[in-house]
């Protein structure tokens, strides 16, 4: 099979682990007779060098055209005095907007041989940890109506919650998908106590539930889910959640894995389209040293390989070999502790490559 995947190199340490990634999928390519064609596309910082602006419409274009889109990074130093709204940064609301990307999928898996990076106590996550955060990513407060006006009391200022039945049950669909391929329990988290919205969203989500008989399904308000993901975080499969509860909770469950250089993302649109990118940033303090983690963008090939191209075993391969360079004691830098060996971005790589194939 040919696969056209639109590639965002971007800025920083961004064209460093987007290389590793795309030598894996190459790995994968060869061993079962894939084809995967890239198209580097321009966004972020080097696009406003390049072009004069972060997110340029043949670049939209082109990753309308893909079958997928894979991004490093953007942003960094260089383009920190740019005003707000032509920050390298406004290119991934421009892409989520543009690609109508609105699930964003944050799986929280702990190593085993990464236990010791994570913050909870041994007994809390024995046996390890795998959860999944579903976040609704084109709606909600950050997207309503927002404003300020005058008040007796001064100046006042306001962003409107609001979600539809349909933005509700489009992305409830996609937890239930998602949790009937894992462990078949989806958490809804919410304020229903107190907000309206959040009781539409739960009406909703309980109605989708029926058409999910072997996924249970409960809920949990924010400040509640919040805690119990460090209490007791091995009771959660899926979490779904709105827009702000989400971008909140994800960062939580995903710090309970340890290093930011290990997280992989996806954002979803209707159909199989996603766009995947590691959870870490451009990381400029790091970049062009050959020390940046490149497993976040290994990990999120293998989330494209199952979620937009069903290729559940391949994916499977790319994950199995990064446990098995991790159980061997390799290690870059963000990761590394005594006893492990220290190794670089494009030898590390190289041993996940080799991994797949053994
Ligand atoms: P960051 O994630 O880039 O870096 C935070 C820290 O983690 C740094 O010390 C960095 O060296 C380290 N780190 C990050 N990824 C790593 C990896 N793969 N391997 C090893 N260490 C890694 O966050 P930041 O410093 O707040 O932001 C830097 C730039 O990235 C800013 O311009 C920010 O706006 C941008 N950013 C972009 C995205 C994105 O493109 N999706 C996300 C977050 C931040």
């Amino acid at each position: 099979m040919k696969y056209n995947i639109a590639v965002i190199h971007g800025d920083g340490i961004g064209p460093e682990v987007v290389q590793e990634a795309t030598k894996v999928l190459d790995t994968i390519a060869k061993k079962y007779h894939h084809e995967f064609v890239y198209t580097p596309v321009l966004a972020g910082g080097c696009a406003i060098d390049a072009v004069g602006e972060c997110l340029p419409q043949a670049t939209i274009d082109t990753c309308k055209a893909a079958d997928a889109v894979l991004l490093g990074a953007v942003g960094g130093w260089k383009w920190d005095t740019l005003p707000g709204d032509q920050r390298p940064e406004r290119a991934l609301l421009g892409l989520r907007k543009e690609l109508g990307l609105f699930a964003n999928i944050r799986p929280a898996l702990l190593f085993d041989a990464l236990a010791d990076a994570c913050p909870l106590k041994a007994e809390i996550v024995e046996g390890g940890l795998d959860i999944v955060v579903v976040r609704e990513l084109t709606g909600g407060i950050y997207f309503g109506e927002k404003g300020t006006k005058e008040t007796p009391l001064g100046q006042a200022a306001y962003d409107v919650e609001q979600y539809s039945e349909e933005e509700v049950k489009r992305i409830a669909i996609t937890a239930f998908e998602m949790a009937q391929k894992r462990n078949k329990k989806v958490t809804s988290v919410d304020k229903a106590n107190v907000l309206e919205s959040s009781r539409l969203w739960r009406r909703v989500v309980t109605e989708v539930a029926k058409d999910y008989p072997d996924v249970t399904l409960d809920h949990l308000y924010i400040d509640n889910a919040a805690m119990q993901l460090v209490r007791n975080p091995k009771q959660f499969d899926v979490i779904v959640t709105g827009n702000i509860f989400g971008d909140i909770l994800s960062d939580e469950a995903s710090m309970i894995t340890g290093s930011i250089g290990m997280l992989p993302s996806a954002s979803l649109a209707k159909g199989n389209f996603g766009m995947y990118e590691p959870v870490h940033g451009s990381a400029p303090d790091i970049a062009g040293t050959n020390q940046a983690n490149p497993m976040a963008t290994i990990l999120s090939v293998a989330m494209m390989l199952r979620y937009t191209f069903g290729l559940s075993q391949e994916a499977d391969d790319i994950e199995q070999a990064v446990k098995a360079v991790l159980a061997k004691g390799y290690r870059t830098p963000d990761i590394y502790t005594e006893g492990t060996t220290k190794v670089g971005t494009k030898e590390i790589g190289e041993y996940i490559r080799s991994e797949i194939l053994s």
